[in-house]
């Protein structure tokens, strides 16, 4: 694959220079931005729980840029509903994203028990930065950002109001906007091994040379597509039909140790094979084998098959040329399948093959920001990058030190694992601080959570079926017309008249909002111990965000060990194996994220704790533009300039 050459403008803008006063900034209106959210991302926990020694530019980021005493996300503290608040400046009372997933707008023509994924543009009802900076005529790069699409609000039969279209798609039609969106859906990463997939005697292949040593094959579907793999001599032949010409090529490896120093990304993966999309898509599938014996067993891993959506079909094919197939994710949910895991006595190897789907994660989301912030040169790139959070979900609650019966000597093995994943966070901070400095740019950095240890689920529905508030039918399930509230279960919604299948009107909400707080306030765990340990009501125009129209009516908090669970069973709360997450208040620390920024006159400022909301203000000030409309947060600009 043909590979830009590295740009070396500007390159006497040495990392000390970028923070010194003498710097000239440049004009408001020549000056450029990277704005990048770092899914998870705590510097108090980096600090605390990474091997330092894996995450060198991260730490110096951190000492040289201006920083927040750590950024006050959304309440719950979500990735869609943190990031919906990151990019409008406002949070999920005005801005309408609320969760993961929630009961759309408007209240008449959804029940509490019909969601959508509040990812998708039509949650957003305020105006992203890269709208905004469209529509104030500057050139911007919207690079896997949430919410990235078409916006206008859902409508019941799955269609939207196109008013809201209307009022942006002057923006989206713009050509010095390019949004690229790969989180789409699409199938999921898979591990093919001999146990689940045999393989047997090659058959029909053509294009394949003579058959001078033994090959086997396999055969299985990604999507809706038929898969081949001819496997001989330490390699594999991967097509979507038997024909070697067209086939992607994969080398036997076994699982990477070398450090990263030194070596390319993701170096044993094969090319991507490409699919066709609906709507003249297409999807790039890579391959790893990391065993193939003489018998033909073999390990062979898949990538999931993601299309990129964007609003410019004219641009997206140079850049998938030059970065390949969409990789959003690490494949945690392979680990399952790839070796016992070291917390049951695996050897670590089921964690290496993981990591390197990390890596691969990490190079295919570099090349992307790489391949638009030199060819697209926009004023402003929004990126997203997920892979903090995908490690500590999986790996931070067994080193987090607060979970009971985890040994010193697994948290020790697991968090080698868990640093050298975030060596690969640093590996692309430290790209995204290269090209911005390259271009004399600001690097925002923010995120949209922290992270917490969890090894207990709390179950509000539970109590509230407890408590006679909410009813389920025979089949289980939540039977409206007999429940007053329902947790969703970061907060709870009482099911109020104005709302489909609602029962409450309005003279008897505070009641039933009194009788949830009592029901919350008596859950107790195994050991007696309250569950919930704070509970709040939003206010009108809540400065935390909280309530709104698509909110709920009572927010709580849970103690050390406990997550929410929406599911209703027997008991109010269960174990379960330690985990880390996140949806916790927005106003415990644990659950900060990161803001800070590096750039021209800009570093150096310790600033005291701020909100999410006030990172596309900030970024709006250096680029001397107008924040989107709604946004409530106000510019750090003045306080992170270098004195
Ligand atoms: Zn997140």
């Amino acid at each position: 694959m043909t590979r830009y050459p590295i740009m070396v403008l500007l390159a006497g803008l040495a990392a000390g220079c970028t923070s010194s006063p003498a710097v000239r900034q440049p004009e408001a209106s020549s000056r450029r931005a990277i704005f990048v959210s770092f899914d998870a991302m705590n510097q108090d926990r980096a600090r605390r729980t990474v091997d330092p020694a894996a995450i060198p530019n991260l730490l110096a980021f951190f000492d040289q840029a201006s920083c927040a005493d750590g950024a006050r996300p959304m309440w719950p503290s979500l990735t869609a509903a943190s990031h919906a608040a990151l990019w409008t400046g406002t949070y999920g009372n005005v801005n309408g994203v609320v969760a993961n997933t929630m009961t759309p707008l408007p209240w008449a023509d959804f029940s509490l028990t019909e969601t959508q994924s509040g990812f998708d543009a039509r949650q957003l009802e305020s105006e992203p930065i890269w709208i905004a900076a469209a529509r104030q005529g500057r050139r911007v790069v919207d690079h896997h950002g949430t919410q990235t699409g078409y916006p206008g609000h859902w409508l019941p039969g799955g269609g939207r109001d196109t008013a809201a279209m209307r009022r942006d798609s002057a923006a989206i039609a713009s050509p010095e906007l390019f949004m690229v969106n790969g989180y789409t859906g699409g199938s999921d990463p898979r591990l093919l091994t001999s146990s689940r997939n045999p393989s047997h005697p090659a058959q029909g292949w053509t294009n394949v040379g003579p058959p001078d040593v033994e090959m086997w094959e396999v055969s299985w579907t990604i999507g809706r597509d038929s898969v081949f793999a001819l496997f001989r001599g330490g390699e594999a032949l991967i097509g979507r039909t038997r024909d070697g010409a067209t086939a992607v090529r994969v080398r036997m490896a076994p699982p990477e140790q070398a450090p990263l120093e030194g070596r390319p990304l993701a170096r044993y993966f094969s090319d991507p094979l490409w699919f066709p999309e609906p709507g003249g898509r297409r999807s790039g599938v890579y391959f790893r084998l990391w065993r193939l014996d003489p018998d033909g067993g073999y390990e062979l891993y898949q990538s999931g098959r993601n299309a990129n959506w964007t609003n410019q079909p004219q641009v997206i094919a140079g850049y998938e040329s030059f970065v390949g197939g969409f990789v959003g994710n690490s494949a945690w949910t392979i680990m399952r399948d790839a070796g016992p895991p070291i917390e049951r006595g695996g050897d670590g190897s089921a964690e290496l093959k993981y990591l390197e789907t990390a890596e691969l994660e990490t190079r295919q989301m570099m090349r992307g920001s790489e391949w638009a912030w030199k060819i697209r040169n926009p004023d402003l790139q929004v990126e997203y990058f997920s892979l903090a959070d995908d490690l500590d979900h999986s790996w931070f609650g067994f080193v987090a030190g607060t979970v009971p019966g985890v040994s010193a000597e697994t948290a020790r093995k697991i968090n080698l694992m868990r640093s050298r994943g975030w060596a690969l966070v640093d590996r692309r901070l430290a790209g995204l601080r290269e090209l911005a400095r390259g271009s004399n740019a600001l690097l925002v950095v923010s995120g949209d959570h922290g992270m917490r240890a969890i090894w207990w689920l709390f179950y509000p529905n539970t109590v509230l079926r407890n408590a006679g508030l909410l009813a389920v039918d025979g089949n289980g399930r939540i039977d409206l017309s007999r429940t007053r509230a329902v947790a969703n279960p970061y907060f709870i919604t009482v099911n109020r008249t104005g709302r489909k299948a609602g029962t409450v009107p309005p003279g008897q909400v505070d009641r039933v909002v009194d009788s949830v707080i009592a029901a919350l306030r008596g859950a107790r765990g195994p050991d007696g111990t309250p569950i919930v340990t704070e509970i709040r009501r939003p206010e009108p125009n809540d400065t935390l965000g909280i309530g709104g129209p698509a909110g709920g009516d009572v927010y709580f908090g849970l103690a050390p060990g406990y997550y929410y669970s929406a599911a209703i069973t027997d008991s109010v709360s269960t174990g379960r194996t330690p985990a880390g997450n996140h949806g916790f208040p927005s106003i415990d620390p644990d659950m900060r994220t990161v803001l800070c920024a590096i750039g021209p006159g800009v570093g150096g400022q310790r600033l005291p704790t701020a909100r999410v909301i006030d990172a596309a203000p900030t970024v709006s000030a250096w680029l001397g533009m107008t924040p989107p409309l709604n946004a409530r947060g106000r510019s750090l600009l003045e306080a992170m300039r270098a004195r």
